[in-house]
């Protein structure tokens, strides 16, 4: 296998979970951010985000010299001694809902102008591989960015920009990004193509010690395509996976119209093979940091283009609708909120995860808050993080610690210690009605209401 310099910019989910699995390939890895706390923690192999595995790849490839860390000061660095350069910064949404480019704007600009400076000549050109979820056509863009940084040498540069989105999961993202269902990369440079190729060749191939054996896989589709087209696959996909969540959002609220039950209705249609199991869970929606912004930013380019994105507004529509049909159905048994105590169990946006953006559970406890109810949480490992943002919630580090007086409880992240509650003693610590609003579907409905629970679910009984 050949050894390739590869340089990571932004130490986030995405950028370090990359770096670090570049490196587990045996490819020599230098990250940069500009948090410096961030840099100083990482470099002592100390991982600031909770990611399955992460801890344990990052500390052995620091200890064994294969991934470094620097701050802003070492970009410049970094782009001189690198083959390939991954731009893995965030990209917000802004105001409007299009995507906030400030971040890799920078980047671009930083890589341009330390290209400019170096004084060696490159043997090959230096590949820009964009990670960042970017608006279609961005990839021209940052081709501009680069140029404008090296100022007056913009004309000279040797640099090709290439596409590969990211499609890791939060939760299970050093697998994700080892065993991945297929790698994209997009760009005009059949020989950047080539070269990415080489250096996903152990993931392709998949040769590369595992550890997280058995190996699930025993190659990986590599698609090579534009770069338009490699930017609308990432939008495509969340955008189809959102959809489908909503989908089944308004299956389930018609299934409550004629009693039906919706994890019957799932399970039948999701054994067609044309429609498939996954993401048919109904309840309270879809968050996080990537299907909101990213549906926001696909639907901003489509008005800006002047086309209505129909599909696209009914799936953000009806997973509103969700959010608020906790609430209501908190209403129908509690009748006021007014000084109601609700424990929401679970904080994060899904389960084996630190991640709060976009999370529903801080959109509820906003609710909760406006109608005069008192919230109390509990999250496995957000809990500090939410306990920052979420000030009217008091959070606690015991799940049954939030239930106990609570009138009501909304299972919002169906983290595997949460599933496994023990409805007895949640009917103990719970004062009447003893509510538990299911919105992930995820106890047992016979067992919670023999415990003593008013159960209520999402599309079934
Ligand atoms: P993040 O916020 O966790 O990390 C971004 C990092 O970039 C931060 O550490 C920040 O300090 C650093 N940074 C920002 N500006 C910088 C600059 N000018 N120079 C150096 N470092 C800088 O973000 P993330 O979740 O890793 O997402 C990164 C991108 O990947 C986004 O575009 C996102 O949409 C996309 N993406 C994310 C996921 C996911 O699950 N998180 C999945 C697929 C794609």
């Amino acid at each position: 296998m050949e050894e390739f310099n590869v340089g990571v910019i932004g130490c986030g989910y995405v950028g370090l979970v990359t770096g670090a699995c570049m490196a587990h390939l045996g490819h020599r890895v230098a990250c940069v951010d500009r948090d410096e706390g961030r840099v100083a923690q990482l470099s002592a192999g100390r991982v600031q985000i909770y990611e399955p595995d992460l801890d344990a790849l990052v500390g052995r490839n620091v200890r064994e010299g294969r991934l470094s860390f620097a701050g802003s000061g070492g970009l410049a660095r970094v782009v001189r001694e690198s083959d390939v350069v991954f731009v893995a910064v965030g990209t917000p949404p802004g105001e409007d809902g299009s995507a906030d480019l400030s971040s890799v704007a920078a980047v671009a600009r930083g890589i341009g102008e330390a290209l400019a400076k170096s004084t060696a000549p490159r043997s090959v050109p230096l590949i820009v591989v964009n990670k960042s979820t970017v608006p279609v056509g961005s990839g021209d863009h940052v081709s501009m960015l680069i140029r404008e940084g090296a100022g007056n040498r913009g004309e000279d540069l040797d640099f090709r920009v290439v596409s590969s989105p990211e499609f890791l999961r939060e939760g299970s993202a050093v697998y994700d990004s080892l065993f991945p269902d297929r790698i994209v990369v997009g760009g005009d440079s059949r020989e950047a193509l080539d070269r990415l190729r080489e250096l996903y060749e152990p993931v392709v191939q998949q040769t590369f010690p595992s550890g997280l054996d058995p190996r699930p896989k025993t190659t990986v589709p590599f698609v090579t395509t534009d770069l338009a087209s490699a930017e609308m696959i990432k939008y495509a996909a969340n955008a189809f996976l959102a959809t489908k969540i909503s989908f089944i959002n308004e299956i389930s609220n018609l299934c409550e119209l004629v009693g039906a039950d919706v994890s019957s209705v799932a399970y039948g249609i999701g054994l067609d093979e044309r429609i498939g199991p996954r993401f048919l869970g109904a309840g309270i929606g879809w968050g996080g940091s990537c299907f909101p912004k990213d549906i926001a930013a696909l639907r901003s380019t489509a008005r800006e283009r002047g086309h209505d994105p129909v599909l696209l507004d009914a799936a953000v529509a009806v997973n509103e609708g969700q959010r608020r049909r906790v609430i209501s159905k908190l209403q129908d048994d509690l009748g006021t909120l007014e000084g109601k105590r609700v424990a929401l169990l679970g904080l994060a946006f899904k389960p084996n995860t630190d991640d709060l953006r976009e999370a529903p559970s801080l959109e509820i406890a906003r609710a909760l808050d406006a109608r005069g109810a008192r919230a109390a949480g509990y999250d496995p490992v957000a809990g500090k993080a939410a306990a920052r943002l979420a000030p009217a919630l008091s959070v606690v580090f015991d799940p049954y610690e939030a239930l106990a007086g609570a009138h009501a409880a909304v299972l919002v992240t169906e983290w595997e210690e949460i599933r496994n509650l023990d409805p007895a003693r949640m009917a103990r610590v719970m004062e009447p009605p003893k509510l538990l609003v299911d919105g992930r579907n995820a106890m047992d409905p016979a067992a919670a209401r023999e415990a003593g629970l008013l159960y209520r679910g999402f599309g079934r009984g």
